[in-house]
């Protein structure tokens, strides 16, 4: 397919993904518009970016500074509406660039990190809002604070780091029901005062909005599924 055409299924499942979302939100009796659809465009060309923006679509997910660097600063000229969440693990290394291109950042989960985002915010007087990400399964490969080090960790960036905390982020082990995960994230989000909850991807975001979710993360079934390589490399 040619990259710089948008693919020609997009529009279509987006309005997919938005009745599903409209349908889980009234059998949940929540306000749809208290859940926010974040579409991941990971490993998809701006092309695609592109055809959902022009559908309503304005605000994406991406899991890779350089790779959303690249990709969206022609489009946020075009489309002023955009905004843009990181949704994958960030080196401290690159905090100063993720200040400055994201408003939403999901991924802190570390006081090295922190650190590195309050100093970043203070160089360049941007204050994104932040998530922690919460390894619900405490699997060892995967990033996020554990949930018994989670209340810790929001106090301390919170006093120490000053930073805009607004809510929690989790990614379910994938060989388990993820109901469970859900439901102790939105209970550590209500004991430490979080209203944002980023939970459910394409397999189970119904799921995630009848447990509290105010974003679903939504990549594959809007653009379709990823190239092999880059979905093995990603989260
Ligand atoms: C890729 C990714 C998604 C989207 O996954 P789909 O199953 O394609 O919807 C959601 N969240 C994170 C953190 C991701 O890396």
């Amino acid at each position: 397919m040619d990259p710089d055409l948008p693919h020609p299924a997009i529009a279509a499942n987006l309005a997919l993904v938005r009745e599903r979302i409209v349908a889980a939100a009234r059998q949940a009796d929540r306000a749809v518009n208290d859940v926010e659809l974040v579409a991941v465009a990971k490993t998809h060309p701006a092309a695609f970016v592109r055809a959902a923006l022009v559908e309503g679509q304005f605000t994406f997910g991406e899991n890779r500074v350089q790779e959303a660097a690249a990709k969206y600063p022609a489009l946020r000229a075009e489309f002023p509406q955009l905004r843009l969440h990181l949704i994958g693990p960030l080196q401290t290394n690159k905090a100063l660039d993720a200040v400055r291109l994201f408003d939403v950042i999901e991924t802190v989960d570390r006081p090295k990190l922190a650190a590195a985002l309050a100093a970043a915010m203070t160089k360049l007087g941007r204050r994104p809002d932040c998530y922690i990400q919460i390894n619900s399964g405490e699997e060892p490969q995967k990033a996020g604070v554990t949930p018994a080090d989670a209340a810790g960790f929001i106090a301390e960036c919170r006093t120490k780091y000053d930073l805009p905390i607004k809510g929690l982020m989790c990614i379910p082990p994938v060989d388990q029901p993820v109901a469970p995960h859900f439901a102790l994230v939105r209970e550590i989000a209500r004991r430490c005062g979080l209203e944002k909850l980023s939970m459910g991807m394409s397999g189970d975001f119904e799921t995630a909005i009848r447990l509290g979710a105010t974003s679903v993360r939504v990549g594959s079934a809007i653009f379709g599924a990823r190239p092999l390589a880059a979905s093995q490399a990603a989260p």
